[in-house]
């Protein structure tokens, strides 16, 4: 479970001040797909790299599976980010000179796993996002659907609890952004958390839940279905 009270975060420049959080409280439950709208400026992905742990905050209580982030060391935090939460985003961000399998082991070789673990665990992530036939491509030589569905193979072998996507779908046309989302509703309903920034109203309202952020604030809840028991699922 994911609990912010209060989360401020400024950010301070010579001449400007910030406030891109004000008193952000939100709790996300296990299981939950959380999707995230509000307008551009709005905090939404701060909020995002505030829970992902990439960035820090000035005030207020963040609990990720009960562990207090506030007050971890950078390198509590780093183990917590790393077991718990897998990132994906807009631009993929996946290596261009590396295959598929390559990519995809970047993150599992920074944990430390030996080299059968890793393979077993790229070859399984592969497979969940329906790409296990191309392990040896490069990323231009797929769709840009296709890459992203490496992206989230990227960050489902970590076998990370909650995924957070910062407008996963953003660079795709509707049919592939369409592919993209169900990969992550049968994630979600295979067990691991989402939380979504998205433009996307279409896709938001597939979610369970919709956050509103305006001005660094939740501005609206709106509950759209409820999570089922992944056994139920
Ligand atoms: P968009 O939909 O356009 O991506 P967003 O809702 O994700 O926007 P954020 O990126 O979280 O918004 O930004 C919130 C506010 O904080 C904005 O006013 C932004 O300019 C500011 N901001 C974000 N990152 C920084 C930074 N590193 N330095 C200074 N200001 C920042």
């Amino acid at each position: 479970m994911l609990k912010m009270n209060n989360i401020k975060k400024v950010f301070r420049t010579d001449l400007v001040e910030t406030h891109a959080l004000r008193d952000f409280s939100l709790q996300v439950e296990e299981k939950e797909f959380v999707a995230v709208t509000g307008p551009s400026g709005s905090g939404k992905t701060t909020f995002l790299n505030i829970t992902g742990m990439l960035e820090t905050f000035d005030g207020g209580v963040y609990e990720l599976d009960n562990e207090d982030v506030s007050k971890l060391n950078d390198k509590q935090r780093s183990r917590l980010r790393n077991e718990k939460i897998g990132f994906i985003f807009q631009s993929f961000n996946l290596i261009p000179d590396l295959n598929l399998f390559d990519n995809v082991d970047v993150p599992l070789r920074y944990r430390g796993f030996n080299a059968k673990e890793r393979k077993q665990r790229i070859e399984n992530a592969l497979e969940r996002v329906g790409l296990s036939a191309r392990l040896k491509h490069l990323p231009s030589q797929l769709s840009g659907g296709q890459q992203q569905r490496v992206a989230i193979a990227r960050a489902l072998a970590g076998d990370p609890r909650f995924l957070l996507a910062d407008e996963p779908t953003g660079n795709l046309d509707s049919l592939m952004a369409r592919q993209v989302m169900q990969l992550l509703e049968e994630i979600n309903q295979q067990g691991t958390t989402i939380i979504m920034v998205t433009h996307d109203s279409e896709l938001a309202r597939r979610a369970h839940r919709n956050i509103h952020i305006v001005d660094g604030q939740v501005s609206d809840y709106q509950d759209l279905q409820p999570v089922l028991d992944v056994a139920e699922a």
